[in-house]
């Protein structure tokens, strides 16, 4: 390079348009030190994540973010390549012949399992599917689920938990106004839901829902949500805990729950039982799910200080026909990268992915978002979680030897794409499917229709 000459941009192929890729995006693109380029990839033709397949369809405001993302998408540099599976139609090797870099925001896509007789059974579903399926998300669109029964087990007590009982228990009208899958809304309409069951192993202090989607819980017209008191009452470690945590979410749970004392079991058609201190232990049922046996736990505080739900060996089988496990999603591994196969994520030191035998960075290779940390925190956790990631790959662009032989060409990517018959959607093209949901969502007014298929997608684009 001639002196005077500007530094090359480095060039980034980021893999997931969730909030983790976008956020990296804007990071690399803002930033002025070192001129980027980013090739944004999804295995989807649309962008935004969970934030289009995961944000429950009656939680409209949490999806403003993508104001961000498009302020993002429209910055120079960028490039959005829909419709392109990593590991399918590019290899690692492929991905390194045109970048310097290769960011995975491959998010968590399986579930946890509870590991206990019966999971399969019929009638029982990971919570994931059924968002997924509400949503529209084409890979879970072709799911049925029998809403026709009267008893739905919800197990776990995270918000996912929280958004799956509350769109299985919200009158359908309350959610046509959302952009909630019309077969969903259809389903739901016909639901014969009663009793919901929201089923955890710890106590209310140790809840891992927030204090909206609980409260949201005890505010559905037509629903009671019923507590029962001796399960709100604190036990020793419960006291210590809430003594030790500075956050007020916890104790503000145990308020709200509380407050549901008074009206006992409430007068409303519909019921959203809220227990505590019990854990699914088998599900049981001849051909389909028709009961779930739970034990009893107590609370016990390990030396760690950490509070840990134990089995008492108390049981007591409460019949149930559907059963929605809401236990944390999983990340699954990306070919070629290294995998930790317990915890779903891809090893690495602050978002440099990590090789576990030699413990050492493998140079050009990055994560963020729950791929790099697991299945925890809302959409703004993954700001600074990308920002951490972004600041490590600026820091190597300076520090390490980059290859220098990358084909400048930018149009390789897409003919090396194009090659293998591989039907690129680009950003043009989202927006033009955007506009067309839009369009269709306003005539049943809805803010958006969505496409659930890709075949529908790439039809909608000729
Ligand atoms: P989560 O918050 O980690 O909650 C998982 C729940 O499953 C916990 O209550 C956990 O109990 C329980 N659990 C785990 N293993 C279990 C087992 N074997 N048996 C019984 N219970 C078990 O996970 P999530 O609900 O999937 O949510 C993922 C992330 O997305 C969270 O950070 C959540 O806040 C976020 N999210 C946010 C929103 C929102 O902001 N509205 C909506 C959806 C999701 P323990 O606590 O005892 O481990």
């Amino acid at each position: 390079m001639a002196a005077g000459d500007a530094a090359p941009p480095l060039r980034v192929a980021i893999f997931g348009s969730g909030p983790a890729g976008f956020y990296a995006t804007e990071d690399l693109l803002k930033q002025q030190a070192q001129p980027a380029q980013v090739d944004l990839f999804d295995r989807l033709p649309t962008p935004y994540g969970l934030v289009r397949g995961g944000v429950a369809p009656d939680h409209q405001n949490i999806k403003v973010v993508i104001k961000i993302y498009e302020r993002a998408a429209g910055r120079p540099g960028f490039r959005f390549f829909g419709n392109v599976r990593f590991g399918e139609h590019l290899n690692l090797q492929e991905v390194l012949a045109h970048y310097h870099m290769a960011l995975f925001c491959t998010g968590a896509e399986s579930d946890r399992r509870m590991g206990i007789p019966g999971e399969d059974l019929p009638g029982s579903y990971p919570a994931t599917e059924l968002v997924g399926w509400y949503n529209g998300h084409p890979d879970y669109r072709h799911l049925t689920f029998d809403l026709s029964r009267p008893r739905v087990a919800v197990i776990g007590n995270g918000n996912v938990a929280m958004d799956v009982a509350r769109i299985l228990a919200k009158p359908q009208q309350e959610l046509a106004s959302t952009d909630i899958a019309d077969y969903a809304l259809a389903a739901l309409a016909q639901s014969g839901i009663q009793e919901i069951f929201l089923l955890g192993r710890r106590g209310p202090a140790q809840a891992a829902f927030t204090n909206p989607e609980i409260r949201e819980l005890a505010e559905i017209p037509g629903v009671d949500l019923v507590v029962r008191p001796e399960e709100l009452e604190l036990d020793a470690p419960s006291q210590a805990f809430l003594a030790s945590v500075k956050e007020p979410t916890y104790q503000r749970n145990v308020d709200i729950l509380r407050k549901q004392i008074p009206k006992g079991t409430g007068t409303q058609p519909r019921k959203i039982w809220a227990r505590f201190f019990v854990s699914p232990v088998a599900l049981l049922g001849e051909g389909r799910v028709q009961a779930i046996r739970l034990e009893k736990n107590k609370l016990v505080q390990d030396e760690s200080g950490s509070v840990k739900a134990v089995g008492t060996g108390q049981h007591e089988d409460l019949p149930v026909d559907l059963v929605f496990r809401s236990i944390g999603y999983k990340g699954l591994g990306l070919p070629g990268l290294p995998y930790d196969a317990k915890s779903g994520i891809v090893p690495n030191h602050d978002g440099r992915v990590v090789d576990p035998a030699s413990g050492q960075p493998v140079p050009r290779l990055y994560v963020a978002g729950w791929i790099k940390r697991g299945p925890s925190g809302v959409i703004g956790t993954n700001k600074p979680d990308a920002a951490e990631t972004v600041a490590r790959m600026l820091e190597d662009a300076k520090s390490l030897a980059l290859p220098t032989g990358l084909n400048p060409d930018p149009a390789a990517m897409p003919t090396l794409l194009a090659s293998k018959g591989v039907r690129v959607v680009t950003f043009g093209d989202w927006k033009k499917l955007d506009q067309l949901e839009v369009a269709a969502g306003k005539a049943h007014g809805k803010p958006r229709e969505k496409f659930t298929t890709v075949q529908a997608m790439l039809a909608a684009l000729g």
